[in-house]
């Protein structure tokens, strides 16, 4: 069973497994992160960045959620000026004319 060997140490007992290339490691070999166990550095980058991809697939709400955020805000403040044009130009409300002669309209 050479799976059962540390790929570093023929001679010591594989206790874990690289999370990303599956590689048999002794506890000397293991690094242990918060995701899991790995056989390198690079293999706990890989692992991380695989994971990261997954949760940006799985959550598209999020940039979905943003686009409408921006939508209703740019709404708004289109509703905002259509109010402040024809209150100030068409029904002459004092606060209409403040405002839009403030911004120079
Ligand atoms: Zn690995
Ligand atoms: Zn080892």
């Amino acid at each position: 069973m050479a799976s059962s060997v540390c790929i570093n140490h023929t001679d010591r007992t594989a206790t874990a497994r690289c999370h990303t290339c599956h590689k048999p490691l002794c506890a000397d070999c293991a690094l242990k992160g918060e995701a899991g166990t790995f056989c390198s550095v690079n293999c706990q980058d890989n692992y991380e960045k695989f994971m990261g991809q997954y949760e940006v697939r799985r959550r598209p709400g999020f940039f979905t959620k943003l686009k409408n955020l921006i939508v209703t805000l740019f709404a708004l403040g289109l509703v905002a000026a259509l109010v402040l044009f024809v209150g100030g130009k068409i029904m002459h409300w004092g606060w209409c004319m403040d405002l839009l002669k403030r911004l120079g309209l």
